[in-house]
C-alpha cells in the first residue's frame, strides 16, 4: 500500500515538473498573440490636426491598400505645439476599450515618405473612471514614447514598459501619484502623430502596418500561478509525509509493545517449564535435574569451595506402603519432603533423589556442620506426628566434596555412608570414612 502510494506521488511530482517545463518553454519560445491595427473592418480611423486646438495645420487620411498615408500641412499659427495624428479607435460597439495589459511590446512601420528628423510620437491612450470621464477625450490617460529615428529603425520596437505618462497630462488632470504610472488596462485609442518641434510644411507620413504583441499569459501570472502548484503540491507533500511518519511510529510502537509482551510471556513459559523440569510434582522440592546447577558450580568454578552433601532414605518404607496403601505412603512422602524442608536453612537445597530417598546439598558447611544438621533432622522425623500415628525413621549418609573430587564420585562416598547407616542398624547419621576430618559415627 505504502509503496503504491510512493509511486503515486512520484508519478504526480513527475507530472508537475514536465508541465512547469512545458509551460516555461512555451512562455519563452511558444507563440504570442498579435494585434495587427486596420485589419478589423469596423475599426474607427481618422485623421486629427489642431485646429481642434485652434491651430491651422490640415491633415488628410488616405488608404492604400493596408497602408495608411497622412498627408499634413503644419501651418504656424497661435497655438504652441501644431501637429496632424492618425487615430486608430479600439473601442466596441458600447465604448468600451480593449484590455491590453497582458501585451508586451509594439512593432511599427512608420515613415515619412522624406525623412524628418523630428520623428514621430506613438500614444495608447487609456480609459481609467479614476480620472477619465466618458466626454472627455483629454481625460483618457496618455501613455505616449517619442520617437526620434524613423528615418533610421524600421520597423520600430516599442516596449509598452518604456511608455511613459507626459507631465503635462498629470498637471493638467490633477492625477493622484497611484495613477502615475503607464496603463493599458482599456485602451481605447491608438495614435501615431508628427513628433516635437515639427516646423511649418508639407509631410506625407506613411504607416504600413501596426503590431501589439504579447504572451498569452503575463509571466508573472504564470509565474505566479506556477508558484501555487509547488507551494500546494509541497504543502501536500509535508501533510502526507507527517502523516506516513506518524502512522509508522504508531505501528513500530505497537510492535514493539507486541514484542515485548511475547517475550515477557515466552520468558514465563520458559521459567515455568524450568521449574516443572527440575522439580517434584509429588512432594515440590527439586528432583535430581534441580541439583545438577549445585555440582557445577562447586565442582568446576573453585576447587577449594566447601560443599556437603546428606543422603536421606526412609527406612523400611516398602512396609508402609504395603501395609496402609500407596496413598499413605504418598502422604508420608510429602510430609517428610516438609519437615526436611522447615528444618534446614534456606540456602540448602533439598531434592528427592528417586523412590524415598532425598538428598540435602549444603553449600558452605563442612562435614561436621553437616552431621550435625543430619542428626537435627533426624530427631526431628523420629519425633513428628505421623499419619496413622505411624513410626517413621531415617538413616542419613553424609560426605564433604574433596579437591578435585567429580561430582559421581561425590555422590557415590555419601550414598555409601548411608549403606553403611543402612547396615549399621538404621535411624541413625554415618559420615563418609573418606573426608578432610574423618567422622565416623555420629548416633
Ligand atoms: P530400607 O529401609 O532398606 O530403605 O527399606 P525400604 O522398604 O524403605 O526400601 P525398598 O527399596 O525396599 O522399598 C522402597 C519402596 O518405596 C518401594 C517402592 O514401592 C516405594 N516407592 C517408591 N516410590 C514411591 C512413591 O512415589 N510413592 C509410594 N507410595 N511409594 C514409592
Ligand atoms: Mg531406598
Ligand atoms: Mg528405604
Amino acid at each position: 500500500m505504502t509503496i503504491q502510494h510512493d509511486i503515486l506521488k512520484a508519478r504526480l511530482l513527475g507530472l508537475l515538473i514536465v508541465i512547469t517545463l512545458l509551460a516555461l518553454a512555451f512562455q519563452a519560445y511558444g507563440p504570442e498573440k498579435v494585434l495587427v491595427l486596420g485589419q478589423e473592418s469596423d475599426l474607427f480611423i481618422d485623421s486629427i490636426d489642431d485646429r481642434g486646438n485652434g491651430g491651422k495645420s490640415i491633415s488628410t487620411l488616405q488608404r492604400d491598400g493596408e497602408k495608411f498615408i497622412l498627408n499634413c500641412e503644419i501651418i504656424a499659427s497661435d497655438y504652441q505645439w501644431p501637429y496632424c495624428e492618425i487615430s486608430f479607435s479600439l473601442s466596441d460597439k458600447n465604448g468600451i476599450g480593449r484590455d491590453l495589459s497582458n501585451y508586451e511590446q509594439i512593432k511599427l512601420w512608420a515613415k515619412y515618405s522624406t525623412p524628418q528628423t523630428f520623428g514621430v510620437r506613438f500614444q495608447l491612450i487609456n480609459f481609467n473612471p479614476a480620472y477619465s470621464r466618458q466626454e472627455d477625450t483629454n481625460s483618457l490617460k496618455y501613455n505616449a514614447i517619442e520617437l526620434f529615428d524613423t528615418h533610421k529603425r524600421y520597423p520600430q520596437i516599442i516596449k509598452m514598459s518604456h511608455m511613459q505618462v507626459p507631465t503635462w497630462w498629470l498637471s493638467q488632470g490633477k492625477i493622484p501619484p497611484e495613477y502615475w504610472g503607464p496603463e493599458f488596462n482599456e485602451v481605447r485609442g491608438v495614435q501615431v502623430s508628427t513628433g516635437e518641434h515639427v516646423k511649418p510644411g508639407k509631410y506625407q507620413m506613411i504607416i504600413e502596418r501596426i503590431e501589439i504583441s504579447g504572451k498569452y499569459i503575463h509571466d508573472r501570472t504564470l509565474y505566479l500561478i506556477l508558484l501555487s502548484l509547488w507551494t500546494l503540491t509541497a504543502l501536500a507533500f509535508f501533510v502526507s509525509t507527517l502523516k506516513k511518519a506518524k502512522i509508522e511510529l504508531q505501528t513500530n510502537r505497537q510492535r514493539q509493545q507486541q514484542l515485548e509482551d511475547l517475550n515477557r510471556l515466552l520468558n514465563q513459559e520458559h521459567q515455568q517449564l524450568e521449574e516443572r523440569l527440575t522439580r517434584d510434582p509429588l512432594t515440590g522440592v527439586l528432583n535430581r535435574d534441580g541439583l545438577v546447577p549445585v555440582f557445577n558450580q562447586s565442582w568446576s568454578a573453585d576447587a577449594t569451595h566447601l560443599l556437603s552433601l546428606i543422603f536421606i532414605d526412609i527406612d523400611h518404607f516398602k512396609k508402609i506402603n504395603d501395609t496402609y496403601g500407596h496413598n499413605i505412603g504418598d502422604q508420608v512422602l510429602l510430609v517428610f519432603a516438609q519437615v526436611l524442608s522447615a528444618n534446614t536453612r534456606t540456602h540448602d537445597l533439598l531434592a528427592r533423589w528417586g523412590g524415598e530417598e532425598f538428598v540435602l546439598a549444603c553449600p558452605d558447611t563442612t562435614l561436621e556442620n553437616a552431621c550435625g544438621l543430619a542428626e537435627k533432622l533426624r530427631l526431628c522425623i523420629e519425633e513428628n506426628d505421623w499419619p496413622k500415628a505411624l513410626h517413621v525413621t531415617a538413616s542419613f549418609g553424609v560426605a564433604q566434596i574433596l579437591a578435585q573430587e567429580s561430582p559421581t564420585d561425590f555422590i557415590a562416598r555419601a550414598d555409601k555412608a548411608l549403606y553403611v547407616a543402612k547396615a549399621q542398624g538404621r535411624n541413625c547419621v554415618r559420615a563418609s570414612t573418606q573426608a578432610p576430618a574423618i567422622l565416623t559415627a555420629v548416633k
